[in-house]
């Protein structure tokens, strides 16, 4: 056996938490940054409350202590409330050597650099006025009503759950939230139980992902302990179950899921749900247990607007209080689509790295900082994908945009194209007009002032080219 746990945990779910982990880690920080700092560890070894995780140059190691160090351990004492340090040492060789044994031998007898510490938080204590702490996951303290960004993406959802959060009775249930990955649904659930415990301490609020929902009824069956993990659940006031997408396809536990669900409605508990689909679009889930999530209140959050990017930026600048001019602000809100967490992602990394090297923050220094980010970004939508879409939107041929034609019916079309590729995309004017059949960078830019213009004056046809530009990014 490679691995040396020690103690009574078993192989499996030390694996599983690193598995769940490292999910996070590339959630947070994005596929680019994963595969460049992240993947590179492997585990080595979890033991008296240490884990200890193997990197293959002094330099990653430095590296990782500085940037992930913190968010690796509290998202491993997350998993497991006894990890109290993470320990990275580098093994020049990646993935792990066997020496003699296992335990602590193994790691010891490998060629390691010296390790450094990440050491826990002095704070780390967890609140005792609250039990539920247990069962629940922490909640983040950033994670605040108050730190939300309103905009039209997400008003409705917002007002859902604000409602949920005040009222005395339950209004709606239960209220499902759903929207793609990072734009705001874990964020208003834990504003909810943040608004909760401050109106009224006494009234028990669960907040907890679905995977540590599953995880928690599989060892309860593992135990024969199912009567008590029943009524954990059954006694809170308000249960909020986030990504339950990730029951999908799970039998037993969506029936347990189905069954603590109805006990609670029918006690008239509230119960708060998220996913990254609408119910009626979760797959792998029973057609009754969909049909229940669907029938109290389905908020749906929209992929980010412009203006919701700039105004998130600004409330996070101000925030962290720092100066970021407008140029730079606007600049991430066009680049930085993809979703909120990774906006706030771009944003701190060029907050860092002015600081790291004492000068302010220009819009020359944030592509430098971001240059890899914005590279990945444009990956993700083509010109070719942007004058399909375009084209099929406004019923013209795809020949069309390359064409030398003038009409009215295929000019606009092609604008609208052009302009979608400078907002999109990183490619230049003079690349862009190339690939609209060779014409001149100044085509493009007429284009793109154009468009902007008729956007401004015409809110239907501004409403048509945003409605084309969420298609794209989604
Ligand atoms: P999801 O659960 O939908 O994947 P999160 O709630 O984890 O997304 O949000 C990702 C990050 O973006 C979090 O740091 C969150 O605080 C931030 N965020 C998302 N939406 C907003 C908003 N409207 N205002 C401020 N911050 C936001
Ligand atoms: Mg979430």
């Amino acid at each position: 056996m490679p691995f040396d746990w020690g103690g009574n945990v078993s192989d499996d779910i030390v694996r599983a938490q690193w598995n769940r982990v490292r999910g996070r880690l590339r959630d947070e920080f994005g596929e680019a940054t994963f595969k460049s700092w992240l993947n590179p560890l492997t585990l080595a070894e979890v033991r008296n409350g240490q884990v200890r995780i193997c990197v293959p140059t002094r330099f990653l190691r430095d590296w990782v202590v500085t940037h992930y160090g913190d968010r690796i351990r509290s998202l491993w004492s997350k998993e497991d409330a006894s990890i109290n340090a993470i320990d990275i040492v580098v093994l020049p060789t990646a993935g792990l050597k066997q020496a003699n044994g296992g335990g602590v031998a193994t790691a010891a007898a490998a060629p390691m650099v010296a390790a450094r510490s990440v050491p826990a938080p002095v704070a780390a204590t967890p609140d005792p006025a609250n039990a539920n702490d247990e069962i629940g996951a922490p909640l983040d303290p950033r994670y605040t009503f108050d730190n939300f960004v309103v905009g039209k993406p997400n008003e409705f959802a917002y007002a859902a759950a604000r409602r949920v959060a005040e009222s005395e009775v339950v209004s709606f249930n239960p209220l499902f939230l759903y929207g793609g990955v990072g734009l705001g649904k874990t964020h208003l659930m834990h504003a909810v139980a943040w608004h909760i415990r401050e109106r009224d301490p006494k009234r028990s609020v669960i907040y907890l992902s679905a995977e540590k929902f599953m995880y928690r009824f599989v060892r309860a069956l593992r135990y024969q302990d199912t009567m008590a993990f029943k009524e954990q659940f059954r006694s809170v006031d308000v249960l909020m179950i986030d990504d339950v997408q990730f029951i999908g396809g799970k039998d037993s536990t969506q029936e347990e899921f189905f069954h603590t669900f109805n006990s609670l409605v029918d006690q008239g508990r509230q119960i708060i749900i998220s996913a990254d689909k609408s119910p009626s679009d979760l797959q792998g889930m029973e057609e009754r247990l969909r049909s229940r999530l669907g029938c109290g209140l389905v908020a749906d959050i929209h992929a980010t607007t412009y203006e919701l990017r700039l105004g998130i930026l600004e409330a996070k600048a101000e925030q962290m209080g720092v100066e970021v001019p407008r140029k730079v602000a606007e600049f991430l809100a066009h680049k930085i689509l993809s979703n909120v967490r990774e906006l706030e992602g771009a944003l701190n990394r060029v907050v860092a790295h002015a600081q790291l090297v004492g000068r302010d923050i220009t819009l020359e220094s944030t592509q430098e900082v971001l240059h890899d980010l914005l590279r990945s970004n444009d990956r993700r939508i083509t010109i070719e994908e942007i004058q399909k879409k375009v084209a099929e939107h406004f019923n013209i041929r795809i020949a069309d945009m390359h064409s030398a034609r003038r009409a009215r019916q295929v000019a606009r079309p092609r604008q609208v194209a052009m302009y979608l590729a400078k907002q999109l995309t990183s490619r230049s004017l003079p690349e862009i007009g190339r690939k609209f059949g060779g014409r001149d960078h100044t085509t493009v830019m007429h284009a793109v002032k154009k468009i902007e213009e008729l956007r401004s004056l015409d809110s239907g046809f501004a409403e048509d080219v945003e409605l084309l530009r969420r298609m794209l990014e989604s």
